[in-house]
């Protein structure tokens, strides 16, 4: 059975919605994955927002604004006066526990339970949908099987075991649809998959049913060689591996979820990246292969602060590394780029919550130096390390810009070099005009 996976504009209007139905009743079992409709996660996101503020007008006119918007879907989506009903009854439950929350006191577990409502709504009006439409249509609660663990997560043994019992307890159906982003805790109450987390359940899913495919459907094409919103003429890439497609999302590509491509890796599961507005667009296909010498892409992730920490102890000294890396540890801190002198080591982070503390363990060490506002830029492909010449062409390709750090080497498929933030746009067009459209 395939997995299609839909972004919150697939299903973002009625007619969107009707295509996405078209689209996928072509006979074929699927499994369908659906994100909120576009605009209501960062809405449920402000009304919480709101009730941590304690300011609990601006939360209910914000609710009854995106009610309103719900019942024109549902007065608008449905032919029969009785699906309308029914569409009213789904809103009615969703609505009325987002307002329970206005009254009494508001904790991270509500915030994360009104963030569900989203999919809960689009995946029930979905379902609905197709069965007034007279398709053998089902709705899979994610809450059900998806799961994470007390680090967050997934855990696929039990996603595997409980998706696979849920499936062969109930009577077959052409098209199961289910939540993306969505799941439970160790503790069971509501979790997510992170923003954007959709896709993530997308490969968690095709990996638990053993898929031949997991397609994912955006509003653009695929993967492009290069950030649209910076550059100019980027252009479709046609084949990536999952280690090519995995440092592209991780290091920016905004148009899958970081961890999206490991399920479909660890499980050899092809991932189709399609576009809901050209479905006879091939897209980009991510497989166990890569094709093709060269580079393929290159993509910038913000919102970076490098690490720097002088010491003469580090000179002949083993164990230096363990004990800075143990601080990070501690903060629960992930580090993504690392480089090395014989007297000082710089290190990235994408996540400064705790900045303050580890700086301040980190000096135990030696001198510290933080510099904020920085932007990795990744350059991906395929064997880049023996391909001769490629260094000099990106280094020339770079000539004008400052590098702060550049981080070569760690797989074949990457080059990433630490810019200003403000360099961020000159850099993405440089290496487009000279290594890339050549
Ligand atoms: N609805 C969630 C979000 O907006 C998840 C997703 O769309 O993938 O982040
Ligand atoms: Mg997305």
């Amino acid at each position: 059975m395939e997995v299609y996976k839909f972004g919150g504009t697939s299903v973002g209007s009625i007619e969107n919605m009707r295509s996405v139905m078209k689209l996928i009743t072509d006979g074929k079992q699927k499994m369908v994955v659906l994100s909120a409709m576009s605009g209501t996660t960062n809405s449920l996101v402000e009304i919480s927002d709101y009730l941590t503020k304690k300011n609990k007008e601006s939360a209910l006119a914000q609710i009854s604004m995106l009610e309103k918007k719900y019942y024109n879907v549902v007065f608008d989506l449905f032919k029969s006066a009785e699906m309308k009903d029914c569409g009213k009854k789904i809103l009615e439950e969703h609505f009325d526990f987002i307002k329970a929350f206005t009254t009494g006191t508001f904790s991270e577990a509500g915030e994360r339970s009104i963030l569900a409502q989203g999919e809960l709504i689009s995946t029930a009006l979905f379902t609905l949908l197709m069965q007034e439409e007279g398709f053998n249509a089902t709705l899979l609660p994610a809450l059900e099987f998806m799961k994470v663990d007390a680090d967050k997560m997934p855990d696929s043994r039990f996603i595997k075991q409980k998706l696979n019992e849920i499936l062969a307890s109930r009577p077959k159906a052409d098209y199961y649809i289910t939540q993306g982003f969505i799941c439970k805790n160790e503790l069971g109450e509501i979790d997510n998959l992170q923003r954007g987390g959709s896709d993530y359940t997308a490969t968690l899913i095709g990996a638990a049913i053993s898929s031949s495919e997991v397609q994912i459907w955006t509003d653009i094409d695929g993967f492009h060689n290069n950030d649209p919103r910076f550059v100019e003429n980027t252009k479709r890439v046609d084949v990536l591996s999952f280690n090519e497609a995995a440092e592209l999302a991780y290091f920016g590509a905004k148009i899958l979820h970081p961890q999206t491509v490991l399920p479909a890796k660890n499980n050899n599961i092809p991932v189709r990246l399609k576009n809901t507005m050209n479905p006879p667009d091939p897209g980009t296909l991510i497989t166990a292969e890569s094709k093709g010498a060269g580079i393929k892409a290159v993509a910038a992730k913000d919102g970076i602060t490098a690490i720097k920490i002088r010491s003469g102890r580090m000179l002949n000294a083993y164990g230096f590394m363990k004990n800075i890396f143990e601080i990070f540890e501690y903060f629960k801190t992930s580090v993504d780029m690392v480089t090395t002198s014989e007297v000082a080591v710089s290190v990235t982070i994408d996540n400064p919550k705790h900045l303050e503390e580890i700086v301040n363990e980190l000096k135990e060490y030696g001198d510290v130096e933080v510099d904020k506002n920085q932007t990795i830029v990744c350059i991906v492909g395929n064997m880049i390390a023996e391909e001769k010449g490629f260094a000099s062409r990106v280094f020339i390709a770079l000539e004008n810009i400052p590098i702060r750090m550049i981080s070569y080497g760690g797989s074949r498929h990457n080059i990433s070099v630490l810019v200003n933030t403000n360099d961020k746009k000159e850099t993405l067009v440089a290496l487009s005009e000279k290594l890339l459209n050549i």
